[in-house]
């Protein structure tokens, strides 16, 4: 029976690693992304290109390509008081995080891409969370996506398994990633397309894609194009 895999596909670059990720790996690859408020909308517009964009480059994972998922959750925009939700300064809080952490967000998203993936059969859940060099997101830890994973199939009688291709590697290593499934073409399409930064700057082009080039995610990406580059 083919495997089916449904991936978070924010526009970003992790998560356009993943994508490549399932399609080298899964039969069948369905993608969802959320509309949650945030406050730059361009994340959502870099989905539609860079999923054309992929589709054009790599004739074979075109096959395997199936239907993009758009929900609206703005409920989280409405409840939540961040950087990615309000007009207000990134900073760190007095609980350790940045306030650019959405409370519960990829909890929701896991959930509603479980009852998606419940609907159409896919087996698979594909996230591009990661320990290593993230901001201390809760949501990202390993322990959170493996309790939620049972909590998941626990609650809806399923044995949906969530992948983290990307949770013990840094963003160096994501752009080797890239490298090895789709060689530089990859390497290029995730450059040009993908979007990352929290000011939704795509206004000045970098050697790693566009963004402002200050900002706590810019500044990840950079290090990581950086030290990819150079290897
Ligand atoms: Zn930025």
């Amino acid at each position: 029976m083919p495997t089916t895999a449904l991936v978070l596909f924010s526009g970003g670059q992790d998560s356009a690693t993943c994508l490549a990720w399932a399609l080298e790996r899964y039969d069948r690859v369905e993608t969802i992304g959320f509309d949650y408020g945030q406050k730059h909308r361009v994340e959502l517009d870099c989905r539609a290109t860079t999923l054309a964009a992929l589709r054009t480059a790599f004739p074979v994972w075109a096959q395997k390509l199936g239907a993009d998922h758009l929900i609206a959750l703005p409920v989280i925009g409405e409840i939540s008081e961040t950087a990615l939700t309000r007009d207000v300064e990134i900073q760190m809080q007095a609980n350790g995080l940045p306030n650019t952490f959405v409370p519960g967000r990829n909890l929701l998203f896991l959930t509603v891409a479980a009852m998606v993936a419940y609907r159409s059969g896919a087996k698979h859940i594909v996230t591009g969370v990661c320990e290593t060099d993230f901001s201390g997101y809760p949501d990202c830890r390993d322990d959170t996506i493996k309790a939620l994973q049972v909590a998941l199939n626990l609650g809806m009688e399923t044995r949906l398994v969530l992948d983290t291709p990307l949770m013990w590697i840094d963003k160096a290593q994501t752009w080797q990633l890239a490298h090895e499934l789709g060689g530089q073409k990859l390497v290029d399409l995730i450059v040009e397309e993908t979007h990352t930064c929290y000011q939704g700057d795509r206004v000045h082009r970098h050697a790693w894609g566009y963004g402002c080039g200050v900002c706590p995610a810019c500044d990840l990406r950079r290090k990581g194009f950086e030290a990819f580059a150079v290897r």
